[in-house]
């Protein structure tokens, strides 16, 4: 059994006191987000009322899913905790290395051959750890996770942004960086600022072309890729109760592309139906017992304005399906304007690809819906005139499908089944075309559509929609066909037209699947061993970061004084150097080599202080590590802003630099500097960032006397003898101030577990 029944009936046992208290010290009404979110608090019974958007709290989430890209550091971090199991139920998912090409099996051979070392040692790692492993193949993550991990009021973390697609089952289910992961395996709590509530209330219903996508295409029209920052959004109401469970995942996926924390529906119809459909009685039987837990209570549905920062309302009924692009997923136009738009813009109207599927679009509903189209296509003489790809959201729905019939369907009118893994969408596409230079239109059923996400191409305008409307824009072959109203001329010249589409939210027979992907970790993962080869390019294993030597730090070397904008893209970035993902020691070339340096307005030029010439940073840095020298890397304001990578934090500290110093941290990369046994310290005075001098020698005092609330003291030797001296501040708790002593979080969670 892929689940864990004790774990959620835990979750549910505790829900009831939690929720009374957290009524009682807010003195109103809970929506549903809210009573997930005190009943996961890290501490047993809530303590105080949380103001939303600002309050930093710890919780306990249920669960940790991983992506196998992000998971080689968050588990090579791991390792170091010295624990024998990991502390919640944790997965690992094989989808986003995969190179779609030729089709699913060559494919899938060819990601095994060039990814052995890295899926033997999460294999590995997972089979030592009591992990969840599903091999590559199995499918994609969030997929996945909605047919067999996903329960009605839970909590997920996961180190992968579209994690939130769980939403769909009632949970609150967050996307984080690895070293959130580690901790909360490892047994520590995950902190998140609680979030604003935004409430999205569904009147009306569905109905013919369409579908769940257009209400999340309709909805990043409205809010557009900032608008959910730091909130969750709650769906309800008549409409809500009406999409397929599926069709919910699919509305909070993409919740990510309008910057939400989360997105989430309450306990209802759909998810019984949906959790029974895959197996999961059990749970359906319990999440019934204790139903008014898992939904808003009903007055704050009847006047949602007092309860939620902000309510938007759409009518199903009349809402339009969307195509959404290109080049954000907020620019979203109803399907009868469409064609206009194209003209307008000067978009390429010939449409070259069409692909369906992804964790937003993979279901057996989507499946279906798509296929009905495809059957009409044969029946009235029609093949896709553009390329035409599906990726199968899992193996369950893939075998499924082709049980079916369904993939047969779609091979018919010409379209390629990829292997179920992410594919195209994550730019894992080897696309065949015959002139990359020329401007040229894509459209997919996936979240995402900045330029070059699916092909490394800047001129292809990629737009997204729903998997029907895709795959009959793809039998087209034009983004200006409206299948609404539009006529296409079939193999004998006849004016033929689409009747809408039609689908099955879950197989009239039955999922079925002979081998899910599934590989259950070692009962007793003591006898396991985790083979990396010390010559790897990819995979390297930690060595523990040294202990604080207790003494203030002296005579340390500028590195860079960053200027302006140095997000964690700066200090880390991606491209070329994700291969290096679980290579600390090689990814560290890449070290802040984004950044301005304040001195000569250029990236990736510092001087090197013990020869006086210009170097790369990571080269410069390195120098100093040789000859046992720390340094210091200067930064302006909201210093590591963007995704919350931890390697942002752990390259510096793997190459000897000692302390951060800023005008302003962004909050999660502080934190996870902190963590990583880092010095963060801000300028008490943000215009003493201007006395900082390329040739300088700092010293940083106070530390033998580290304190919460205690400035600290920089002083500075200039080249020519001067010396200037200033406040700075910092953040550090007591409890992270011993994780700076430690030389790291894990380093006391490890003295911990070994007693
Ligand atoms: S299918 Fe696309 S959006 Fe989904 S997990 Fe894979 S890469 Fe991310």
């Amino acid at each position: 059994m892929a689940f864990d029944l004790s774990m959620i009936q835990a979750t549910y046992d505790r829900m009831g006191a939690r929720i009374s208290a957290a009524r009682q010290l807010t003195g109103r009404h809970l929506t549903f987000t809210e009573k997930i979110l005190y009943s996961h608090l890290w501490a047993d019974l809530p303590s105080a009322a949380y103001q939303r958007g600002t309050s930093y709290v710890d919780f306990a989430p249920d669960r940790v899913a991983m992506q196998d890209a992000t998971a080689q550091m968050a588990l090579l971090q791991f390792m170091q905790a010295g624990r024998k199991q990991v502390a919640v139920p944790s997965t690992v998912h094989c989808d986003h290395l995969i190179l779609a090409d030729t089709g699913a099996a060559a494919d899938l051979a060819s990601a095994l051959d060039k990814n052995k070392e890295v899926y033997d040692f999460l294999a590995s790692v997972s089979n030592k750890y009591g992990i969840g492993f599903w091999k590559p193949g199995a499918g994609i993550i969030h997929q996945v996770i909605l047919e067999n991990y996903a329960f009605p009021g839970g909590m997920m973390i996961g180190t992968d942004s579209h994690t939130v697609n769980a939403g769909g089952l009632g949970m609150v289910a967050i996307g984080v960086g690895g070293a959130d992961a580690c901790d909360v395996m490892a047994g520590l709590p995950w902190e998140l600022k609680f979030p604003k509530l935004i409430g999205i209330k569904l009147t009306g219903s569905l109905s013919g072309w369409t579908s769940a996508k257009d209400v999340i295409l309709k909805v990043a029209g409205i809010l557009t890729v900032k608008g959910g920052t730091g909130a969750i959004l709650e769906y309800f109401g008549p409409g809500a109760d009406a999409i397929s469970c599926t069709g919910k995942g699919t509305i909070c996926n993409m919740g990510a592309e309008i910057g939400a924390t989360t997105s989430l529906f309450s306990y209802d119809q759909k998810m019984s139906d949906y959790l029974r459909g895959t197996d999961r009685t059990e749970i359906a039987e319990m999440a019934d017992k204790i139903k008014d837990h898992l939904a808003g209570d009903p007055e704050v549905y009847t006047d949602p304005d007092k309860y939620f920062d902000q309510v938007i309302e759409i009518n199903l009924s009349e809402l339009e399906p969307h195509i959404n692009g290109p080049f954000t997923p907020d620019n979203a136009i109803p399907i009868s304007a469409f064609a206009a738009a194209v003209r307008e813009n000067n978009w390429p109207e010939k449409l070259e690809v069409g692909l369906i599927g992804s964790c937003t679009n993979s279901s057996y509903e989507d499946l279906t819906r798509s296929a009905s189209l495809a059957q009409q296509a044969l029946e009235k003489g029609l093949k896709s005139v553009a390329e035409f790809t599906i990726t199968p959201g899992s193996e369950q729905v893939r075998f499924t499908a082709e049980r079916d019939g369904i993939l047969d369907t779609f091979e018919k009118i010409g379209g390629v089944v990829l292997a179920n893994a992410c594919g195209p969408c994550i730019g894992q596409w080897a696309r065949h075309t015959d002139d990359p230079t020329r401007k040229n239109s894509i459209i997919t059923s996936f979240n995402r559509n900045f330029a070059k996400r699916n092909d490394g191409n800047p001129n292809t305008h990629a737009f997204v929609a729903s998997p029907e409307i895709v795959t009959a824009m793809a039998i087209s072959g034009s983004l200006c066909f409206n299948p609404l109203t539009d006529y296409l001329s079939n193999d004998k010249g006849i004016q033929v037209k689409f009747e809408e589409p039609k689908g099955l939210e879950m197989p009239l027979k039955g999922f079925e699947v002979k081998d899910a992907g599934y590989q259950a970790p070692a009962e007793d993962g003591n006898q396991v061993n985790i083979v990396v080869d010390p010559n790897s390019n990819r995979l390297q294993l930690l060595d523990p970061f040294s202990a604080w030597e207790g003494t203030d730090l002296n005579n340390l070397k500028l590195l860079i004084k960053a200027k302006g904008k140095c997000t964690t893209d700066h200090i880390s970035m991606a491209g070329p150097w994700l291969k290096f993902r679980g290579h600390l020691d090689n990814i560290s070339d890449n070290m802040l080599i984004g950044a301005v340096n304040a001195f000569n307005d250029k990236t990736d030029s510092v001087k090197n202080q013990l020869t006086g010439e210009y170097g790369s940073v990571p080269q410069v840095q390195r120098a100093y590590k040789k000859v046992g020298i720390g340094s210091v890397v200067v930064g302006d304001e909201n210093y590591g802003e963007g995704s919350s990578r931890e390697h942002a934090a752990m390259e510096p500290r793997h190459l000897g630099v000692r302390a951060i110093l800023v005008k302003s941290f962004a909050r999660i990369h502080e934190t996870n500097l902190k963590k990583q046994g880092m010095l963060a310290i801000t300028f008490a005075d943000p215009a003493d960032y201007s006395k900082i001098q390329e040739d300088d020698k700092i010293s940083i005092s106070g530390l033998t006397t580290f304190a919460e609330n205690t400035p600290l003291t920089v002083t500075l030797e200039h080249q020519d003898g001067a010396i200037d001296s200033f406040q700075v501040n910092h953040t550090y708790n007591n409890q992270q101030i011993e994780w700076f002593k430690a030389g790291g979080a894990l380093n006391i969670i490890r003295k911990q577990m070994i007693g």
